[in-house]
């Protein structure tokens, strides 16, 4: 029912339940690729219902302006991410290590600026828009990220983690920092966001660089980086 689309820089995701909705769009001028990889599924444009995006960053949102034209499909964003979707730019970032740092002029670019048809909060109702999972609000790498919990265990959550290094191209299922925070003073924001995520039963943890990161690892993760976190007190 999940298919992870291995693009250029972020993953893209194909959920299939009730209705078909993509989860993220890749930087800007990547829809081509999603429409091919749907098509290769028997699906043409017009079957897609929702545009969903787990945050408002360049490499996940930058192709929402495009695929919403191409599909005819709603884009949902959080509140918290409003005002960087209308914009277009990723706001003020942090990188969290030198992997990050070098990633920056990757990543951090400006993307096509768009109005969404759906604004979520904390309160919204994934299953009442055709996704059959639990949202949660996972803040801590962008203010409006979320994640997405699924009832077989499977859970989306952006970049509130990524998998492995080297830009994932080594020990994929290695949980990892995000490469940005908006705010690096605390980075125990993004350990209770990951803490929400396991408390509502992700057993697979896919993210939005590499991944998918299995439950156990992602709780050895937490665990040593709470402790790094109380020692730094
Ligand atoms: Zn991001
Ligand atoms: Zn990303």
């Amino acid at each position: 029912m999940l298919t992870k689309l291995n693009l250029t820089i972020a993953n893209v995701y194909l959920v299939k339940g009730p209705q078909l909705v993509i989860v993220d769009t890749g930087a800007p001028a990547s829809a081509p690729k999603t429409l091919a990889a749907l098509a290769r599924q028997g699906f043409a444009p017009a079957d897609v219902a929702l545009i969903l995006l787990t945050h408002a960053h360049s490499d996940h949102a930058g192709s929402a302006a495009e695929l919403r034209k191409a599909t005819g499909a709603p884009v949902a964003v959080h509140r918290g991410d409003l005002a960087m979707l209308r914009r277009g730019d990723n706001g003020k970032v942090f990188p969290t290590d030198l992997e990050a740092r070098i990633s920056q002029r990757f990543v951090d670019k400006p993307f096509p600026a768009l109005e969404p048809d759906l604004v979520l909060d904390d309160q919204s109702d994934l299953r009442a828009l055709g996704v059959d999972a639990e949202l949660l609000s996972t803040p801590g790498h962008s203010p409006g990220s979320i994640s997405m919990v699924f009832a077989n265990g499977d859970a989306i959550i952006g970049d509130i983690l990524r998998g492995g290094i080297m830009g994932g191209g080594f020990l994929a299922a290695r949980p990892n920092y995000p490469f940005f925070l908006y705010d690096l003073a605390d980075k125990r924001v993004i350990l209770e966001s990951v803490q929400r995520v396991l408390d509502a039963g992700a057993q697979r943890l896919y993210v939005g660089h590499s991944g998918p990161l299995p439950h156990q690892k992602v709780v050895e993760w937490l665990a040593t980086q709470r402790q790094k976190e109380g020692a730094a007190q």
